[in-house]
């Protein structure tokens, strides 16, 4: 926690707005101040579910529903448990479009990845990092897909490649929020398509998913089963928050 902490320091001085994101205090240089850095709700160092990213009392990496219901991705990167005050960052970024905190949650999401990468002697970065899609409608109604903007982000600070059409989502469903969950895995079947001309792009490469909020695992689970039967080698899924209640 520690090492993470004095990491995220060092890009955090190193240049923006003058005031705390969080509470508004003055600042030299930087997005988020120490003391509300430190309050986020991260996960590191808990027991969490290599898989879906729940706290777990599993002594295994994976719980147990992960492991008698795995899903087609292989695990989660998932820095943040979605609690305040991190939840009020994403739904400013999200519905009110506010691009710095987007810019913020999206370098916070980049060192987590950047220092498990560094103390993992296994870590293989991904071929192509692939942001969950919106349907056009919805697209065009919030007037950016926050999956992709927190995707190039991703891209452009880990030197993978970003890929925003081989995915499609073809049905516009309603809010999955509004649902319960065995209704979200019902409303998904068959939301995405893989476009035939890109099927090439998918086969034998190591792909992470990007998404906002990971709520259920629906999203992710469809998306990834979608991939790795079209051949993808592995999926993973990045995203900056997971809603913790079961
Ligand atoms: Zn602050
Ligand atoms: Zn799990």
């Amino acid at each position: 926690m520690q090492a993470i902490m004095r990491k995220l320091g060092l890009w955090i001085s190193s240049g923006f707005p003058s005031q705390c994101l969080l509470c508004s205090c003055t600042l030299q240089s930087s997005m988020l101040c120490n003391s509300c850095q430190y309050d986020l709700p991260h996960v590191y160092g808990q027991n969490i579910c290599q898989q879906c990213g729940l706290r777990s009392d599993s002594l295994s990496s994976f719980c147990g529903h992960c492991l008698s219901h795995p899903p087609a991705f292989s695990r989660s990167f998932i820095p943040f448990a979605y609690a305040y005050p991190l939840d009020n960052l994403i739904h400013k970024f999200k519905y009110r479009r506010h691009l710095t905190s987007g810019k913020l949650l999206s370098q916070l999401l980049a060192d987590y990845l950047k220092h498990y990468a560094q103390e993992h002697d296994d870590w293989i970065a991904p071929d192509v990092i692939i942001p969950a899609p919106m349907h056009w409608l919805r697209r065009w109604q919030r007037g950016f897909n926050q999956a992709e903007v927190v995707g190039q982000h991703i891209a452009r600070e880990l030197a993978v490649p970003l890929e925003t059409n081989i995915v499609e989502r073809i049905h516009k469903t309603p809010a999955q929020k509004e649902l319960t969950r065995s209704e979200r895995q019902r409303n998904l079947r068959r939301a995405f398509k893989i476009a035939d001309k890109y099927r090439e792009k998918i086969v034998g490469k190591r792909i992470a998913i990007i998404d906002d909020v990971v709520t259920t695992t629906a999203t992710v689970r469809e998306l990834s089963k979608l991939l790795m039967t079209a051949g993808a080698a592995d999926v993973q899924v990045w995203a900056l928050a997971r809603t913790m209640e079961k």
